[in-house]
């Protein structure tokens, strides 16, 4: 069997270490240093905007505070785009509060507009006006931000991006992740960049982010003994983790190129198959990280489904993976509120995402080639 071929894996550039070892050296084995400090910095540099960066845990955590920080407790409501990874939506139900959940556009993938706008609506006249809407950025595609910022604005509901999967992808020249009230960030294992786990909330205040810092070192007042009056949380970045990820923005710029040349792989290699669509920018407004590539595949007019495609691969060892299903379908989830027309469905129902990751070699794209090809050309021929 050949080695595996995977969706989406590290990728160390070579000074992750070096930061390392400086953190040991001097002892900051801590979840504060020179490392935290300097992540935050390198991060709030890179998204070329004037944003204070938290470095945390995790997305995950960085998500739970921002819902703290706009103010979600327990009985609220929380706008949700459906069809997303399931850390969306969990911190809403840390809160205490109920997720609602919004359906998908076609050109985008993320939250469609029109039912945001409709939930709002149907929301305001049961009673409550959500209080928070998260958006999320799939697979490094720019959401419709300025319809949807419009529409939070008429009603005075923050936003928060979720752009775990987004980091170096850009809407009309501005990074993801600095839209919102609040931006959140992933270096989980299998993103663009990773810490191999960690997270960052991006605020536009001081204020917002010392908040961050302090709700995520358990929320000790001022004063020589342990003094609370609030609850607090362990959810901040260690000196030893920022260290890979500092080490992990010196090349992230060329991250982004080798996942943007992977899109442009499949687009040259799906060129002429029918009922096969790459997932694409729908227009120069949009600039994606293509942190992974997706098809959709007709089967009535490819004459197979995601499922016949991701079975083949998965014979050659080579790993893909159904799109995310949306979180309305999901059995935890169950009684949520949902608003949509069906699309996230569908798109579960024909989507794939495929090998992505910004090491792969020419040797896995050949190998990759070869086994779509002779798919698609058993079933277009006959
Ligand atoms: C990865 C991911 C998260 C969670 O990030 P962690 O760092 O793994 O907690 C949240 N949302 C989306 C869309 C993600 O892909």
């Amino acid at each position: 069997m050949q080695d595996k071929i995977w969706l989406s894996s590290p990728h160390m550039g070579g000074n992750e270490q070096k930061y390392v070892n400086e953190a040991f050296d001097a002892n900051w084995v801590a979840p504060l240093g020179p490392n935290v400090d300097g992540f935050e910095r390198d991060l709030a540099a890179y998204l070329e905007a004037p944003v204070e960066v938290a470095a945390l845990s995790a997305g995950t955590a960085a998500l739970h505070l921002a819902l703290i920080e706009c103010g979600v407790k327990y009985g609220d409501e929380v706008i949700c785009q459906s069809m997303t990874f399931s850390a969306s939506a969990n911190p809403i139900a840390y809160c205490g509060a109920t997720p609602v959940f919004i359906d998908s556009e076609n050109e985008t993938w993320n939250m469609c507009p029109v039912a945001l706008k409709e939930a709002i609506e149907y929301r305001r006249a049961k009673g409550k006006t959500p209080k928070a809407i998260i958006v999320v950025h799939l697979y490094g595609m720019p959401a419709k931000m300025d319809e949807i910022l419009n529409i939070a604005d008429q009603y005075s509901i923050p936003v928060i991006e979720d752009a775990a999967e987004a980091l170096g992808s850009k809407y009309k020249g501005r990074a993801c992740g600095t839209f919102g009230r609040f931006g959140i960030l992933s270096f989980n294992g299998n993103k663009i960049i990773t810490t191999s786990g960690g997270g960052a909330l991006v605020c536009h205040s001081k204020e917002d982010k010392d908040k961050a810092v302090f709700l995520s070192t358990q929320a000790r007042d001022n004063a020589p003994h342990y003094q609370h009056s609030q609850i607090g949380y362990n959810y901040r970045m260690s000196n030893i983790v920022a260290g890979i990820g500092r080490g992990q923005m010196e090349v992230l710029q060329d991250r982004v190129e080798a996942r943007r040349k992977m899109h442009d792989f499949y687009v040259e290699l799906f060129e002429k198959t029918a009922g096969v669509v790459v997932f694409t920018e729908p227009s120069s407004e949009y600039f994606s990280n293509h942190w992974l590539s997706a098809v959709t595949i007709d089967p009535d007019v490819a004459g197979l489904t995601r499922e016949d495609l991701r079975l083949a691969m998965q014979e050659e060892n080579i790993e893909s993976r159904p799109l995310w299903k949306p979180m309305h379908l999901q059995p935890v989830f169950a009684d949520a509120p949902y608003y949509g027309t069906g699309v996230s469905e569908k798109l579960f129902d024909n989507g794939l995402c495929l090998p992505s990751g910004s090491n792969l070699t020419d040797n896995d794209r050949e190998r990759i080639a070869s086994v779509i090809n002779k798919v698609f050309s058993k079933q277009q021929s006959v």
